[in-house]
């Protein structure tokens, strides 16, 4: 373990740094001494480095951390959440989705579509809540990058695919939607509760914003 004035490298950990467009993992590092709390993750160059919030363990020391599931559990069903979501709106109109953001109470989605109808959005989120409803299983495995880039649809957002990694990860939500992915899931569709839009925002020409959170 290395370390610096506030932060912390690990030689392993459960923390899921930011990325693709998600928030990361926040916790406690408890360490001999005292403990600071882990108030982000990211990737550095030699691996995930914690931010802390608090005393600092000296280098070389062993560390016991905790995510803050409650947390951690919201991104992964706003996450499996806006995988559907964006599954049935491209396959209903034929979007194009731009970006995404996940944070722990929300997410956000952008997308290009020339049509900018609300109640055909309205429609689309009340048939995604219904196919979430149904209980479709999320499978996690590894692809061959080849195989990845040879499959139609599997990489949805090109620019977020990481450039040297031969082995890719695949979250596949049986029946709806499949590509590489490396965020948290759960493992059902059921898990994610209802969507519900918050604000939906018509950026002009085709861009549109959609804010959603989950409930309960
Ligand atoms: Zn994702």
């Amino acid at each position: 373990m290395e370390a610096g004035d506030e932060w912390v490298l690990l030689d392993q950990t459960y923390f899921h740094p930011r990325g693709g467009g998600l928030v990361s993992d926040v916790g406690i590092m408890k360490f001999a001494g005292g403990e600071a709390k882990v108030v982000e993750a990211s990737f550095g160059e030699s691996g995930v480095v914690h931010r802390l919030e608090g005393p600092v363990p000296a280098a070389g020391s062993f560390v016991e951390c905790s995510i803050d599931w409650e947390k951690r559990y919201r991104l992964m069903r706003l996450h499996t959440g806006l995988h559907v979501l964006a599954a049935h709106m491209v396959q209903k109109t034929g979007a194009l989705i731009t970006g995404n953001n996940i944070s722990f109470d929300n997410a956000r989605v952008d997308f290009s579509l020339e049509n900018f109808d609300r109640t055909l959005m309205e429609q689309i989120v009340q048939e995604t809540n219904k196919k979430l409803e149904e209980g479709h299983a999320v499978k996690i495995y590894y692809m061959e990058r080849e195989k990845v880039l040879n499959t139609p649809g599997m990489v949805k957002l090109a620019g977020r695919l990481p450039p040297d990694i031969p082995i890719l990860r695949i979250v596949e939500i049986e029946g709806i939607d499949i590509q590489a992915d490396g965020g948290p899931h759960v493992h059902n569709t059921s898990e994610v509760g209802q969507i519900f839009v918050s604000k939906l925002e018509n950026k002009g020409k085709t861009n549109r914003r959609m804010y959603f959170t989950v409930t309960p």
